[in-house]
C-alpha cells in the first residue's frame, strides 16, 4: 500500500493492521520470520512547522539461536517519529540532531516503513540469553524404554 507522505500527514491519515510476513522480505533475508504483529501508522503536522509520520510496530519474530540452533522467538516494539523532509537532499543536509527524517517527496510503501522499524528493533545477535540444555539426555533405561527398544529392533529386523 503506497501513500503520499505529505498528503498522508496533512490529512492526519492513519493505517492500522496486521503485519504480513510475506511482505517482510528484508527481515527474512536477515534470518528472521515475522510470526505475528501489528502496526499503526499515523500522519500529523503542525500548522507552520514540520509534518510527520508516526510508526508503531509490535511483533513476534523467530530465528534460530546462533548458539544452540533451537528456535528463538523475540518480541520487538518500535515507536518512531519520522519528520518529513522536502527531498532526499534535505534529509542529508539536516542538522545532526536526534530527529529522524525521511524523504517525503516520493510515494512511500507502508510495508517498507514498517519493515524499516522492525529491522532497527531486531536484536544484534539472535541468541538465547540462556540456552536450554543442548545435550540429548541419556536414554532412560526403564522397562518401557527397554520394551520400546526391543520393539524397534524387531521392526528394523523385519
Ligand atoms: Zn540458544
Amino acid at each position: 500500500m503506497q501513500i503520499d507522505p505529505f498528503e498522508f500527514a496533512r490529512r492526519r491519515d492513519r493505517r492500522q493492521g496486521e503485519i504480513v510476513a510475506a511482505e517482510m522480505g528484508r527481515v527474512a533475508a536477515l534470518g528472521w520470520q515475522a510470526l505475528e504483529g501489528t502496526f499503526d501508522v499515523q500522519g500529523g503536522g503542525s500548522d507552520n512547522g514540520p509534518s510527520w509520520i508516526d510508526v508503531r510496530v509490535a511483533a513476534r519474530l523467530r530465528t534460530i539461536c546462533q548458539r544452540c540452533l533451537a528456535d528463538l522467538d523475540v518480541e520487538v516494539k518500535a515507536d518512531a517519529h519520522l519528520e518529513l523532509a522536502a527531498s532526499e537532499a534535505a534529509v542529508n543536509a539536516a542538522e545532526d540532531d536526534d530527529i529522524e527524517r525521511i524523504d517525503g517527496s516520493r510515494p512511500l510503501e507502508v510495508a517498507a516503513l514498517i519493515e524499516d522499524e522492525l529491522i532497527l528493533a531486531l536484536p544484534m545477535v539472535g541468541r538465547h540469553e540462556v540456552c536450554e540444555a543442548t545435550v540429548v539426555p541419556d536414554r532412560p533405561q526403564g522397562p518401557l524404554s527397554k520394551a520400546l527398544g526391543a520393539w524397534t529392533s524387531k521392526r528394523l529386523a523385519d
